[in-house]
């Protein structure tokens, strides 16, 4: 690590621009899919993957809106689409939204240059607890203030039945791979999930996701380089496990929020041939 950031020093000492340091770069420089692959793949890995054939979420559509569209962060498989519109549609039926829709991926997936080191491969996408009950206007999507669900080790004020209600109608969708949250947030849903508890094996502990939570599909079928992850450990993941979290600290600072990336994952080769594939012009942007 430290001989990289000596290089990258050594490179802005010379006045030239960091780029080749920052993997994301050339995948966030490309604003549109590609115009040869009409079929949508998913291809390597959440954190070391591309997407071919992506499709854009709509800004706004029944029961959601999408946060900070112009980081052009808003396109996945129509998989991940469709779970998102559907998901809105649920909790619109509830009274829940309208959801705030944080990032999915770039035009053709792959690394970002700051923040996430997954959403790579057009399946995950980042929906926030904050349930504003109202729509946002465009300078609130733009800029949008997150507001924390965790304190401590446990579930802070800002927690109530509504969260609950959406991580459930999130996981319930049988394409749902596995929901990152902050372990306090897994620990309140055990708690609270009485006899109902097939879908908690899906929620997953993991640091930080306390102001918002991370869907995962599973490789959807059609793409066969897309690489799966490990299912997850049988049962609803309520003991040891989770136990396991209780003395660490699990909350970011936020000098660790949508920090530079300098991983350099190895992606399949498909990917760099996509990542040269001319712009689809038709698709219009935003
Ligand atoms: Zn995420």
């Amino acid at each position: 690590m430290r001989g990289v950031l000596g290089g990258v020093a050594l490179v802005m000492a010379l006045g030239l621009a960091p780029s080749a340091h920052a993997a994301g770069e050339a995948w966030a420089a490309v604003r549109l899919p590609s115009a040869q692959d009409e079929l949508p793949q998913a291809m390597g890995s959440a954190a070391a993957g591309c997407l071919a054939g992506a499709r854009p979420l709509p800004a706004g559509g029944e029961g959601y809106q999408v946060l900070r569209p112009q980081r052009n962060r808003f396109w996945a498989h129509p998989d991940t689409i469709a779970y998102v519109e559907g998901l809105g549609r649920r909790a619109a039926l509830e009274g829940l939204g309208p959801l705030l829709v944080g990032d999915l991926s770039q035009p053709r997936g792959g690394p970002m240059p700051y923040g996430h080191g997954s959403h790579q491969h057009g399946l995950d996408v980042d929906i926030w607890f904050k349930l504003p009950g109202r729509p946002l206007n465009d300078a609130e999507l733009a800029g949008p203030v997150p507001i924390t669900m965790v304190k401590g080790t446990k579930v802070a004020a800002t927690w109530g039945r509504g969260q609950m209600r959406l991580l459930q109608l999130a996981a319930a969708d049988p394409g749902v791979d596995r929901i990152f949250v902050n372990p306090a947030i897994k620990a309140q849903a055990c708690r609270s999930a009485g006899g109902d508890r097939g879908w908690l094996a899906k929620l997953r502990p993991w640091w930080g996701h306390d102001e918002h939570f991370h869907v995962r599909l599973a490789c959807p079928a059609g793409s066969p380089g897309c690489v799966p992850q490990p299912a997850v450990p049988a049962g609803d993941g309520c003991g040891a496990e989770l136990a396991s979290w209780n003395a660490k600290p699990t909350l970011l600072p936020d000098s660790a929020k949508d920090k530079p990336n300098r991983r350099r994952p190895v992606l399949p080769a498909a990917c760099e041939r996509l990542l040269a594939e001319p712009e689809l012009h038709a698709a219009g942007g935003r």
